[in-house]
C-alpha cells in the first residue's frame, strides 16, 4: 500500500453527496476535480485520461459537467492495482470520511463499483469494465471545491471568482500589504502561509501540521 498523508479538520465530515447524474453540459472542468486529479496523480501517478467530454458525444455523463475524472492505469499490473486499492483505502477508512469529504458519488475500477447510493463495493454490470481506468465522478459541492477536502488542498471555491495571489492589489506577494489585502480577502488558510513563508510558489502539500 502506498502511504497518503492523512488530514486533519476542525469540522466534522460531510454526509455522503446524493447529487444525482449528469443532466446538462458545459465543457468545464470544475475545480474541486482538478485540484483531486492533481493530488492524485502526485502522490500516486497513473495517466490522466481526462475530466471533459465534448457536449452531445455518448451518454449522458458526468463528464459532460466537468465533475467526473478518468485516471489512467491498467488492471493487468500489479503496481496500479496497488495505486488503485491505496487510494480507495485512504477514501474509505473510518466510514469513508475522505470519500464524503472529498465530495465523491461514486468510482468504477475492474468490473467493481463503489457508489455513495450503496456504501460498498459491487460488481459492476456495464459495457465498459473499467480495466484501463478509475472513473472518478463527484457530486456538484465537492466538483466546486466546497467541500472540506479541498481547504487542505489549498483550492477556494470558485465564487467569489479567485483571485491571483501573485499580484494583490497595492502591494507585492512579499510584503505587508499582502497580508492585509489577504485578510482582507478573507483568505486567512493562504494568509497564514504568508506569515510563515511569503514566497510566490507555495506548496500545497507541505504545509506543516496538515500531513
Ligand atoms: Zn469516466
Amino acid at each position: 500500500m502506498i502511504s497518503l498523508p492523512r488530514p486533519t479538520f476542525d469540522t466534522p465530515a460531510e454526509s455522503f453527496d446524493v447529487t444525482s447524474a449528469s443532466e446538462g453540459c458545459d465543457g468545464e472542468a470544475k475545480p474541486g476535480v482538478l485540484a483531486f486529479r492533481d493530488f492524485v496523480i502526485e502522490r500516486l501517478g497513473g495517466a490522466d485520461l481526462g475530466i471533459v467530454r465534448a457536449c452531445g458525444v455518448g451518454k449522458p455523463s458526468d463528464h459532460h459537467e466537468g465533475r467526473a475524472w478518468d485516471w489512467g492505469l491498467n488492471a493487468a499490473s500489479d503496481d496500479d492495482q496497488e495505486r488503485a486499492a491505496s487510494l480507495f483505502d485512504w477514501l474509505l477508512t473510518d466510514d469513508a470520511e475522505l470519500w464524503r469529504r472529498a465530495g465523491l458519488r461514486y468510482v468504477i475500477w475492474d468490473s467493481m463499483l463503489w457508489s455513495t447510493k450503496a456504501g460498498r463495493w459491487a460488481k459492476y454490470q456495464g459495457p465498459n469494465p473499467h480495466t484501463d481506468h478509475v472513473h472518478i465522478s463527484l457530486g456538484w459541492a465537492g466538483a466546486l471545491a466546497e467541500t472540506s477536502l479541498y481547504s487542505w488542498l489549498d483550492v477556494a471555491p470558485p465564487n467569489p471568482p479567485p483571485v491571483d495571489p501573485i499580484t494583490p492589489p497595492g502591494g507585492s506577494a512579499s510584503d505587508g500589504s499582502w497580508l492585509l489585502w489577504a485578510a482582507l480577502a478573507g483568505l486567512t488558510g493562504v494568509a497564514a502561509i504568508g506569515l510563515a513563508a511569503p514566497q510566490k510558489s507555495r506548496s500545497r502539500l507541505g504545509k506543516p501540521g496538515r500531513l
